[in-house]
């Protein structure tokens, strides 16, 4: 049985016409990496107030200006090219979708997958599911290709910003794909922390994740073939959810119906992020550099919204508590929004 820790704390207080008032505070830990959620759900109705909605108008005004010398929308003509000894075409291309290397690398393949290089837009919901496989499928094409070029890069991670309080400096929607020799420490922790759990109780941390949480369905979101979407326990990042594969651990492992069950999943998130009016969304895959590993760790997506896009936007989900110590608050219980996306699932 995991362990699904839960402390309530009561805060007294005085407002401002001298009544007493009380707030309850769960503070939850994550039964595997020990990070601690505080849940205040009194502040909800008062942080919607104070943190906002999306400006759509700025928005909008944002995608037209952005469009006439977006580098994605032209990248044949303006894109960065990969050598001939990686990629002799210059480009990965899939449809739609095209890989480049990114101008301002990181590690040795650094690439920008541009989901649909004909589709600027800063609109969740008009990114294509078609698009998003297409660009998962890109990304497993070039980590094939970067072992085949060298057997060291095995270590890897996958993901997305969306929109500038997304952590993203062009608008147009794409991925980000980095490659490089050394492990990514957050995902070299939780695999080493399912590893250790495996060698304690003999089970794989997921599987007992997995077999608990749709049990008891409160944040059970849906599954889709093998990926199973829930919201977890002890939310790290605002409205949180994580699509987990059953049985395999690595991006170099999935296959056409995984990849298709990913990009469904993905765009059935993100519009429900724009459906509350908070666009800027931010997603990584943690993926293993050993496929072997599925024993005890399984791949995952993990997925939170960003702030709201506006002028003079808080940026919220980075104060001190996650930014330096990894422990973040809510106003929405992941019961909460978990119910939300269920009832998404259900409409198709
Ligand atoms: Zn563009």
């Amino acid at each position: 049985m995991l362990e699904f820790k839960k402390v309530m704390e009561r805060t007294f207080m005085v407002d401002s016409e001298g009544k007493l008032f009380e707030q309850i505070i769960e503070q939850r830990v994550d039964p595997l990496t020990g990070n601690v959620a505080s849940i205040n759900t009194f502040l909800s109705e008062k942080a919607k107030a104070f943190l906002g909605n999306s400006d759509i108008e700025v928005m909008k005004e944002l995608e037209s200006k952005t469009k006439e010398n977006c580098p994605f929308c032209h990248v044949f003509e303006k894109g960065t090219k990969y050598v001939k000894s990686f990629c002799p075409e210059g480009h990965f291309v899939l449809e739609n979708s095209v890989a480049m290397p990114n101008l301002f690398s990181k590690c040795t393949f650094d690439s920008v997958l541009i989901i649909n290089y004909k589709n600027h837009t800063l609109f969740p919901k008009k990114i294509d599911t078609h698009d998003f496989a297409n660009s998962i499928t890109l990304a497993k094409e070039i980590l094939e290709r970067a072992l085949q070029y060298d057997k060291e890069l095995v270590h890897h991670i996958l993901g997305m910003n969306f929109l500038n309080p997304g952590g993203s400096s062009v608008p147009h929607p794409h991925f980000q794909l980095h490659i490089r020799k050394i492990p990514y420490s957050g995902v070299d922790r939780i695999i080493e922390l399912s590893k250790i759990y495996f060698k304690n109780s003999g089970e794989n941390f997921w599987q007992c994740l997995y077999n608990e949480e749709k049990k008891k369905s409160e944040r059970f979101i849906a599954e889709e073939g093998d990926v199973f979407w829930l919201a977890p326990f002890s939310p790290s990042h605002q409205r949180e959810i994580w699509g987990i594969l059953k049985g395999k651990s690595s991006l170099l492992d999935i296959n056409k119906e995984d990849i298709q069950n990913f990009a469904r999943g993905i765009s059935k998130i993100v519009s429900y992020y724009e459906d509350i009016n908070n666009h800027p969304f931010t997603f990584a895959f943690f993926s293993s550099p050993d496929p072997e590993r599925r024993d005890y760790f399984w791949l995952q997506l993990r997925i939170c919204s960003r702030p709201a896009f506006k002028n003079l936007y808080s940026n919220y989900d980075t104060w001190f508590a996650p930014k330096f110590v990894g422990d973040e608050a809510h106003t929405t219980a992941p019961e909460e929004y978990a119910k939300q996306l269920r009832e998404k699932w259900n409409l198709l």
